[in-house]
């Protein structure tokens, strides 16, 4: 799967990927899995700030019974906790799967200004497969958008997550 630095996207121009991305997202990878362990879908997320992880969680809704547990939601709650502040200025928060509507939202409210993203979500992805809401046109704060960061890898634990239930 091809990466995508955001030539084509509207709003701030995200950057080519890079070695330190696909650490981070190697971390996120790592959360999803953890997801397993509850029947969660395997989505993970970390925040990065200086270079340094400083939140890392995943998707907890079905071990939580909470509509807004996603793995991004809950990433960039640790995050403000350890800085002490609300705006994740700084902040580049990495998730495996492309953010829904709900998380695009609260990174929003955070002020996020990066975001790096691995599969893209066809059914609710609210960053490139539907809405722009990254773009900062119609939500006043654009979020600089790097995706396909390790995609493969989360593509192919969320298939076999779903074909396993299926089964
Ligand atoms: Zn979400």
């Amino acid at each position: 799967m091809s990466t995508m630095s955001g030539a084509s996207r509207p709003g701030p121009p995200g950057h080519d990927p890079t070695a330190a991305d696909h650490v981070a997202m190697q971390v996120a990878l790592s959360e999803a899995r953890a997801a397993l362990d509850h029947d969660d879908v395997p989505v993970g997320a970390v925040v990065v700030r200086a270079g340094d992880v400083i939140a890392a969680r995943h998707n907890e809704r079905e071990l939580t019974n909470d509509p807004t547990a996603h793995a991004e939601v809950l990433a960039m709650r640790d995050a403000a906790a350890a800085i002490g502040n609300w705006r994740l200025d700084d902040c580049t928060l990495y998730v495996t799967l492309e953010p829904c509507a709900m998380c695009a939202g609260a990174m929003i409210n955070g002020r996020l200004p990066q975001l790096v993203y691995g599969a893209p979500d066809p059914k609710a992805g609210a960053i490139d497969s539907h809405y722009s809401l990254a773009a900062g046109d119609i939500l006043n704060h654009g979020i600089a958008v790097t995706s396909g960061v390790g995609a493969d890898e989360s593509a192919e634990l969320l298939r076999a997550f779903f074909r396993a239930r299926r089964a």
